[in-house]
């Protein structure tokens, strides 16, 4: 079996789908267990509802689950023009769930109190019902036989309805069994991306991006013998190719490599996507659905991958916490303090300095920040600085290190943090600039490391 996930613009419309059920189709020797986004924008339009019964503005959030509603019955009409059996079957699946996100809404807005988080992802997770239900009933009309399972059969989580922290055991013992069982009637399994149960038996989702994070889940738990990501891209790319001009595409990179290039914010893959295929060391590919040709990126061990720098990522909109003291008699007894803060206010802390009289670390945690600094300023003081970003180059081996922090800090006007972790299979090295200058920044050093800008 291999897993076979499409994100929101490979499903984005009947060109799309039409295009991505065709890959598939190609697949069918390797039982693809085929996982889906929500249709481009849909989720940035259910959470906009979600704000919308917040503020008590019905009017916006009716005409958003009209539109949610029309967007799909057009997209099932255009895909199955001729077979009005399963296009029937799409209206009914489509309209029971638009009918049931609307009955909640409205009493939601009826009540007029404050949405919780589990309200908020039985809103938010609709998206990939809608789009794994209608595509479902595309390939059954064009003789692909294909069963539906619902992922909170197996993708249970703890109870952060919004950012599912998965139950690893749970999902390896419950995924096989709903997999096989529909894989014994079917050529082809489709289920939801991004969508899971919480403990409590509510519905959650994985948190933005999170159906990459699906897809590996479902990998390990399956044992799948590959896990395939297509998206828009032609695989992972040395940098962002929307912000950087000339990038390059990476053939193969290591789990580590591309596990710090998600996190340090490549968006092409979500930040926890390699953590289950390390852990059955199944290869990750990345591939374009909208060149399928294309060789995309093979994510694998370690040892197979050569060294070298790899890529520059950046992330935008973060906070900057300087904390100091005069003179700091015992740096780990501050660190034990700072972080007990951190954790206790649920900052999360992303890069790490410390110096003998200050240690800076770097958050894109926005809503927690002030309650942690005020408890800090109980005991140093602190600073906050907001509009920064950081910038990763990213690679494996430490004589290349050299070179690319060189060169980095060499192109920086104005870099405030430098921070390098490294271990045998990977090097990071980040600086925190000024958001003002991020996008100039990345694309001055990755010209460096890779080359001129045509
Ligand atoms: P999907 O909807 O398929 O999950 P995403 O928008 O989440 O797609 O991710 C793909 C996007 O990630 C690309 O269009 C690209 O702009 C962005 N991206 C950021 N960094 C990289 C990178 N290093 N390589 C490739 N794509 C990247
Ligand atoms: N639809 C969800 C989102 O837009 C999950 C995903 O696409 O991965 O965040
Ligand atoms: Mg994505």
């Amino acid at each position: 079996m291999i897993v076979m996930k499409f994100g929101g613009t490979s499903v984005g419309s009947k060109e799309a789908i039409a295009r991505t059920v065709g890959i598939v189709r190609s697949k069918q020797e390797e039982r693809p267990v085929l996982v889906v986004s929500a249709m481009s924008k849909v989720t940035d339009m259910l959470y906009a509802i979600s704000d919308a019964i917040e503020a008590g503005n019905s009017e916006a959030a009716d005409s958003a689950l009209v539109q949610l509603r029309q967007k799909h019955l057009e997209t099932a009409a255009m895909l199955m023009p001729s077979d009005p059996l399963w296009r029937e079957e799409a209206y009914s699946r489509i309209n029971s769930i638009c009918d049931g996100l609307k009955a909640f809404a409205d009493a939601q807005l009826a009540s007029g109190e404050k949405m919780t988080s589990k309200e908020k992802a039985v809103i938010n997770s609709k998206g990939e019902y809608l789009s794994s239900n209608m595509i479902c009933c595309y390939m059954n009309s064009i003789g692909m036989k294909t069963t539906w399972v619902d992922a909170r059969e197996f993708m249970v989580t703890d109870n952060d309805y919004l950012q599912g922290i998965p139950d690893m055991a749970e999902i390896e013992r419950q995924c096989p069994k709903v997999i096989d069982a529909a894989f014994a009637t079917s050529a082809f399994v489709i289920t939801q991306g991004f969508v899971c149960k919480a403990a409590d038996g509510s519905e959650a989702v994985l948190g933005r991006g999170g159906s990459d994070y699906s897809a590996s889940l479902i990998g390990m738990a399956i044992d799948a013998a590959k896990i395939e990501i297509w998206t828009d891209v032609d695989g992972v790319q040395s940098a962002d190719p929307r912000r950087v001009t000339n990038t390059r595409r990476i053939s193969r990179i290591s789990f580590e490599e591309a596990a710090e290039m998600a996190a340090y914010g490549a968006k092409v893959l979500h930040p926890k996507t390699i953590e289950p295929a390390i852990a059955k060391n199944i290869p990750v590919l990345v591939l374009n659905s909208m060149n399928p040709e294309g060789k995309g990126t093979v994510i694998l061990q370690s040892s197979f991958i050569e060294d070298g720098v790899r890529s520059v990522s950046s992330k935008e909109k973060l906070r900057l916490i300087t904390v100091s003291q005069p003179v700091m008699k015992d740096a780990s007894s501050l660190l034990t303090r700072i972080f007990a803060v951190f954790a206790e206010a649920r900052v999360k802390v992303d890069l790490v300095k410390v110096s003998p009289t200050s240690i800076m670390v770097t958050t894109d945690s926005v809503d927690y920040v002030p309650a942690a600094v005020e408890a800090i300023s109980e005991f140093a003081s602190v600073k906050v600085e907001e509009d920064m970003a950081q910038i990763s180059v990213i690679g494996k081996n430490i004589s290349e290190l050299k070179v690319a922090l060189k060169t980095a800090s060499d192109q920086l006007r104005d870099s405030r943090l430098v921070s390098v972790a490294q271990n045998d299979t990977y090097v990071n090295i980040s600086f925190v600039v000024p958001l003002s200058t991020v996008r100039d920044d990345v694309q001055k050093i990755h010209t460096y490391l890779f080359g001129r800008e045509e």
